[in-house]
């Protein structure tokens, strides 16, 4: 992904460069909110990039979309204070009501209202999403939510957050991943009123938290789509999440890589410079030969999704592959900078913790292992 779009590439650079390394790594010390960062990227129109034109959006396609993620990940930035901003309104998109999409589609282009929360994981369902106990009950024209969800990121930034819930019993229904519906959730009038929000210290800088429900009420008009098929809902938004994070990790890698071979030219010991030595030299070259496979299987990916073709399997792996090649090239970057690796003024102890995440979240890499064996190889099914 690296010739297309050139222009939207160099207007997020440029973007970028008013957000130095020294910005992130000051708020990464705090584990500071970027606001000036998200507020810039709300006006430049980027965190509107899918949204079609009728809405306010820019009606762009995840290839662009894409193209933004991994742009602000080169610059040594981190999208994942903004990056939901882009993809979690595609539910509302495609399974809204007009009067959803007229009443909330606008306001979240144009960044006025933040929906940047996704509430699915819990603490004891874990990947195993279709045992998660969280309710909604109908009552009358509302629903009542009890229960809690855990890792909900941006919580603190966000006016809504799309909830996922279940709506009948687990023992009710034939299948088990049946019975979960999707929900917005007003966070502005909710909290305080039977949702609360407790902030979880992390390792990276990315204000997540955990989230409690305690008979909160909520609009049955925000129920979005038929209630029960939620998880078909959430499903379907996971090839565009798959795909903007791989983007997001092949920034991070090329990131590493420019900055492991600046280093790797500079730095002289024995009298050489340390990239003359094979044994700098190789690691260097794997992460950018592993970092170019992974940057095709993600343009071949998002390319189908523009298309509107299958692309599950080439989401799950661009995913996978991305992921690895990023924390490679975290791994070699960090061992070709030695000691200074490790001092915080050099970035890639910061980077290096923030793609680690990428094996974890939003799948875990086993997961998605478990996807090509299961689905696209026919292997038996292990759950
Ligand atoms: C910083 C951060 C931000 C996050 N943000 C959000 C968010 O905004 N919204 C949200 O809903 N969630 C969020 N998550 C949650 C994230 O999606 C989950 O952590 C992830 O899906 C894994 O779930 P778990 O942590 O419960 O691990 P578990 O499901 O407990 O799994 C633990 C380990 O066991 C492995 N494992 C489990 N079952 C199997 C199996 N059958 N075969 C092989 N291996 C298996 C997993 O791969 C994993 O490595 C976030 C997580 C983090 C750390």
């Amino acid at each position: 992904m690296n010739n297309n779009f050139s222009d939207i590439r160099s207007s997020v650079a440029s973007l970028c460069a008013g957000f130095s390394v020294e910005y992130w790594r000051e708020l990464d010390e705090k584990r500071a909110y970027p606001s000036e960062f998200v507020a810039a990227m709300t006006k430049s129109g980027f965190l509107g990039a899918l949204i079609p034109e009728e809405y306010g959006g820019s009606g762009l396609g995840i290839s662009a979309a894409a193209a933004i993620l991994e742009e602000v990940h080169l610059s040594g930035g981190n999208a994942a204070a903004c990056h939901a901003q882009m993809y979690i309104m595609g539910t509302v998109l495609r399974h809204g009501s007009n009067e959803q999409k007229n009443k909330y589609l606008p306001g979240i282009a144009a960044g006025n209202i933040r929906l940047q929360a996704f509430g699915v994981t819990e603490p004891t369902s874990g990947t195993d999403t279709a045992s998660l106990t969280t309710t909604a009950k109908r009552e009358g024209k509302n629903y009542i939510v009890n229960g809690q969800k855990v890792w909900t990121s941006r919580a603190e930034h966000s006016d809504l957050m799309l909830l996922l819930a279940r709506t009948t019993p687990i023992e009710e229904v034939e299948r088990r991943h049946q019975g979960l519906s999707v929900f917005l959730v007003d966070m502005n009038i909710s909290i305080g009123q039977g949702l609360s929000i407790q902030p979880i210290k992390t390792m990276i800088n990315h204000a997540t938290t955990e989230v409690f429900f305690d008979n909160l009420m909520v609009p049955a008009e925000n129920l979005i789509g038929e209630e029960g098929k939620g998880f078909r809902y959430i499903l379907d938004g996971m090839n565009a999440e798959r795909i903007l994070i791989s983007a997001e990790c092949i920034g991070d890698s090329r990131w590493f890589i420019k900055k492991a071979t600046e280093y790797a030219n500079d730095r002289n010991v024995f009298g050489r410079p340390i990239g003359q030595n094979q044994g700098i030299q190789f690691p260097i070259a794997r992460a950018y030969a592993q970092t170019e496979s992974a940057s095709l299987m993600t343009w071949q990916a998002a390319k189908l999704f523009d298309d509107g073709e299958v692309c599950g399997a080439e989401a799950n792996m661009a995913k996978l592959l991305a992921a690895e090649a990023s924390w490679e090239a975290a791994n070699m970057c960090i061992q070709t900078f030695g000691g200074y690796g490790f001092a915080q003024e050099y970035d890639i102890e910061r980077k290096f913790r923030e793609t680690r995440l990428y094996q974890i979240a939003p799948v875990s890499t086993n997961l998605i292992l478990s996807y090509i064996a299961e689905h696209v190889l026919g292997l038996p099914r292990s759950f």
